[in-house]
């Protein structure tokens, strides 16, 4: 520590105190930008993790009433499209409607993992989470 440096921050307390707020303010700028960042990085690791989740809820046993709520979501969105979907078709009646053959997403399907029924409009088995495209094609596949 010099003497010039003593007599600068001497000179320049006011001014000091001045950028000392200014930097403090820039400081919590950065702060709260870093952690938007952090948010926004823990909602993609979720979005990644997700998938592996659902098939093994076992892993993070924490995670698992998340998941529920999350399919649960999922499926009240799917069926808000089917409404959606009808609506649209109801209103607009030129339009094809789809066919209620399988793959069809309106139909009820067994899963053939825990036998759950599938209800229509589901993507997603209430039960143990399968995939409705994979409890049909392991539906199809036993057949
Ligand atoms: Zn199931």
């Amino acid at each position: 520590m010099s003497f010039t440096d003593d007599a600068g921050s001497a000179l320049s307390s006011g001014l000091g105190m001045a950028n000392r707020a200014g930097q403090a303010a820039r400081i919590g700028i950065e702060r709260t930008h870093l952690s938007q960042q952090r948010q926004n990085l823990m909602r993609e690791l979720g979005n990644v993790a997700y998938p592996t989740l659902r098939s093994h809820p076992e892993l993070v046993p924490e995670a698992q009433e998340l998941l529920t709520r999350i399919i649960a979501l999922d499926q009240r969105m799917s069926s808000l499209d089917e409404e959606l979907k009808s609506a649209k078709s109801a209103s607009a009646p030129l339009a094809t409607r789809q066919s209620p053959s399988s793959g069809a997403r309106g139909v009820a399907v067994v899963c053939p993992r825990c036998g759950n029924t599938i209800a229509p409009g589901a993507h997603f088995c209430m039960a143990c989470g399968l995939s409705r495209a994979e409890a049909e094609k392991q539906t199809r596949g036993a057949r």
